[in-house]
């Protein structure tokens, strides 16, 4: 199936249905994917094999620059974000300055658009980072990805390009003392013999059971919504989802919601 790169630094803005007017910032290449992980689901493809890609990301300073440029413009017609969020061609954490593109940040939006706010789309992955998790506390919206309560279907889910724990996601999560959003992708399919559906018991179990440790202060489910790598996976009906959600709403008390 085709999927779609983000050609641009600075994108959009765009309606997201979860976030509202949403500025989005790419700090990965424009022409390829960058990712710790390797969703089954994602909507820019694999990550090119070892190697055949040489990944050039933007500066701190061009971020900076352009990010400004485009708020002024913005603000110029009279439209600006409800949020910027960094999401993009990848994990926006693996940017070797990430940590100071975010200070740069928040200082852009105090000056220009201090109503917005910011927003991290994550992985979990580089949270044994200090300067990564000191960054992500000073943002507005903290998503963090956790498909599964089970190691194994994260293997299965996420593919992780390198050594992944579990234990060790879940620690680091710990740290932010419930000051994020996780953010879960349900799907059900086939990839590589094995079936696929975290919606099932032994799942939703695990999965809630990690959800009561973190303590977030929302949940996010979601489900395919464009073409994705592999071919034989399949939606989980909007019906399904809020039926989760109320589970997870009656067994934990948590707030969460559904993008179908
Ligand atoms: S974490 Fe996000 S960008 Fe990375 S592979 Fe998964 S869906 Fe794609």
């Amino acid at each position: 199936m085709s999927t779609f790169l983000f050609d641009q630094t600075i994108f959009g803005p765009v309606i997201s249905r979860r976030l509202g007017i949403s500025l989005g910032i790419n700090l990965l290449p424009n022409d390829s994917k960058l990712c710790s992980f390797d969703c089954i689901y994602c909507e820019c493809g694999w990550n090119p094999e070892k190697g055949t890609v040489k990944a050039i990301l933007p500066t701190r300073i061009e971020v900076k620059r352009m990010l400004s440029e485009k708020l002024m413009a913005m603000k110029s017609e009279g439209e600006l974000p409800d949020v910027i969020t960094f999401a993009g061609n990848g994990e926006p954490t693996l940017h070797p300055d990430f940590a100071s593109i975010i200070d740069d940040t928040l200082l852009i939006r105090n000056e220009l658009c201090p109503g917005a706010r910011i927003a991290v789309l994550s992985n979990s992955t580089m949270l044994h980072k200090s300067k990564v998790v000191e960054a992500l506390k000073k943002i507005d919206d903290n998503i963090l990805k956790l498909d599964s309560g089970i190691p194994a279907t994260i293997r299965l889910l996420d593919q992780p390009v390198g050594r992944f724990d579990l234990q060790s996601v879940v620690h680091n999560i710990k740290q932010f003392d419930g000051q994020l959003i996780i953010q879960t992708m349900f799907i059900r399919g086939n990839y590589k013999g094995a079936i696929i559906d975290n919606t099932a018991e032994q799942e939703l179990k695990a999965w809630i059971a990690i959800l009561q440790q973190i303590r977030p202060r929302q949940v996010m489910i979601y489900t395919i919504a464009r073409d994705t790598p592999v071919n034989d996976l399949q939606k989980v009906s909007t019906d399904e989802l809020e039926t989760i959600a109320e589970r997870v709403k009656k067994e934990t008390g948590l707030e969460v919601q559904v993008s179908g």
